[in-house]
This record gives structure tokens, sequence and C-alpha cells, in this order.
């Protein structure tokens, strides 16, 4: 008789962009099967806009399409809540009521949901959460530890990797645009996608601030913010107090719209000085035509400034 595998579905949006080294490597030492949503395509997007209130972030409603893709193709769907890592050190509420979103969202699909919560202010750590997370799926505590190990430092060497891959772009000659992105929007394909993609076509090397080392990206930020209270918004900012030296420009690539961004992209104009910012707000009517405009220009506006136009 064939076994079931047990399968779980991944939204390829928000933190899978950061955790999915981490999931896949948790879920697949514990046997199971891991299903993923295709890249983000017109349909997706469209789904999510309509099953999201007008208020979402264009991230969340992107969420909301991925969760929906997977409806019924698996038996739990992945949402965590990830709250805070510590003191200054939270998430994005959005973060934080996503599972109750989710499911109410889909309250009527028949499908099930898989959480875990990380909320250090309030003792709750991630190999906890985890722990709890395995053996509700049913595997021993000694199992669902080692799989948690494993799937730690696979993310850390992926994310090592990345770093490691990006510092030898640096050393490249050419123009060179640092991008301050969340990466579920500078890798999205209906959000940064674009950007970056138009960049390599006109010969622009394009970088990420936040692939660098997070614990010292986290440090450095307080040059430019002692007090910033999101998570990945610390190590944005730490990502261009390491760089804004090696870089021509600065994109600040954001969805529409995000608290979070509004404020931290404004002290990041005011702050940071001799270096060609701009500031780009993506929505789901922004349309490739005119982000192409506007970082037409800019790179225009660096050509010019270091006497290549
Ligand atoms: S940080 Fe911004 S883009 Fe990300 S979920 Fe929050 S509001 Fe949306």
């Amino acid at each position: 008789m064939e076994t079931h595998m047990m399968t779980i579905g991944l939204p390829r949006a928000m933190l899978y962009y950061r955790c999915r080294a981490l999931w896949h490597t948790f879920f697949e030492e514990l046997g199971a099967e891991v299903v993923v949503s295709s890249p983000t395509d017109r349909e997706i997007l469209d789904q999510g806009t309509a099953l999201a209130i007008d208020e979402s972030c264009l991230s969340l409603k992107i969420y909301l399409g991925h969760v929906r893709a997977l409806v019924g193709r698996c038996d739990y769907i992945l949402v965590p809540r990830v709250s805070s890592f510590g003191r200054h050190r939270n998430m994005c509420t959005r973060f934080e009521a996503l599972p109750d979103l989710v499911r109410n969202v889909f309250r009527d699909s028949g499908q099930q949901f898989l959480s875990y919560e990380v909320d250090e202010l309030f003792k709750k750590d991630e190999p906890g959460a985890f722990l709890e997370l395995g053996r509700s799926l049913g595997h021993p505590a000694k199992a669902v530890k080692r799989a948690y190990k494993q799937a730690k430092k696979a993310e850390l060497a992926h994310h090592k990797a990345r770093v490691q891959k990006q510092e030898l772009l640096f050393k490249r000659e050419g123009i060179k645009v640092l991008i301050a992105a969340h990466s579920y929007v500078a890798e999205d394909p209906y959000m940064g996608r674009s950007v970056t993609d138009y960049l390599k076509q006109v010969g622009v090397i394009p970088l990420r601030a936040d692939l660098v080392d997070r614990e010292a990206a986290s440090k450095r930020s307080r040059e430019l913010s002692p007090t910033c209270k999101w998570e990945i918004s610390r190590e944005i900012l730490g990502g261009i107090a390491m760089h804004q030296g090696d870089v021509d420009g600065i994109i600040l690539l954001s969805a529409f719209p995000c608290g979070p961004d509004a404020m931290v992209n404004e002290l990041i104009t005011r702050r940071v000085k001799g270096v060609p910012i701009l500031n780009l707000v993506l929505d789901s009517q922004s349309g490739t035509a005119g982000v192409e405009t506007r970082l037409e220009s800019f790179i225009d506006i660096i050509r010019f400034k270091e006497g290549k136009l």
C-alpha cells in the first residue's frame, strides 16, 4: 500500500524570500513534501487583490494570491506569525496578523493551515516555535530538533553564499546601484524584479542593501538611525551604511502603502548625502512603462554626474 507523504504548501511571497532555505530543509528533513506556489503572475496578483481589503499593501495582496494558488493542493499551508526577535527588533504588524487574516479569508475553503509563532519580546523564540511546529505534526522532539538544526545551517549557508556572490559584484567596474527593499519586494516578478532586470539591461550593476551580514548590518544601522524598531529595516539601513560609498546611486523600492518604508525611506533621504537617491513606490497599477521612465532618468542623472553622458 502506498503511504501518503505529507505535503506542505509554501506561498512564494513575503517571508518565503527570507526563510526559504530554513523552511524547505526543516520540512524535508522531517520527510514532508514541499509545494511552492509558482512565481507571481497577473492571475495571482488579481486574485490576491480581490481577496484583500483596499488598505493592504501590495506585498500582502500578492501573498493572499499565493495562498489562494495553493488551496486544495497540499495538506497544510504554512502561514507563520513572526512578531519580534527582541527589543527594537520587530516585524511589521502585517506579519503579526498573517495567520488570523489568512484563516479568516479562507475560512470556507476547507484548507488546513500550519503556523508557528516567534515573538521574543514575549519569550517565544524560534527554536521553541519550530519544536512545537514539528511536534504538532507528530514527530518526536529529537527528530524535530535535528531538523531545525539542519534547517538553520542551510539558512545561514544560503544567505552567506548570496552575500559572497554580491561582494564580487562590488569589485566589478561599472555603474552600481544599491536597491534598498524588503527581499519579497526586490525579488517578486510583479514588483522589484522588473527594476533589477531593467538595470541589467542598460548595463548597470544592481546590488541589494539587504544582502549583507545581518548582525553586522544591524549594528551599523545605528549610524543612520539609533532607534529604528523594525528588524528588516535595520538590516537595510545597515547595508546602506556599509555600502553607500561603493555605489553610484540608491533606489528605495517599496510596496504601496508601506508604513515602515514610508518612515525609513524619509529618514534615508535626509541622512544619506552625496549619492543620488530614487524613491520608487510600486502599486498594482504601476506598470513597467512608468517605472522604466523614472529609472531611465535616474540613470541619466548618474551618468551625467559622472561625466559619462
Ligand atoms: S513592511 Fe511594508 S511591504 Fe512589508 S508587509 Fe509591512 S507594510 Fe507590507
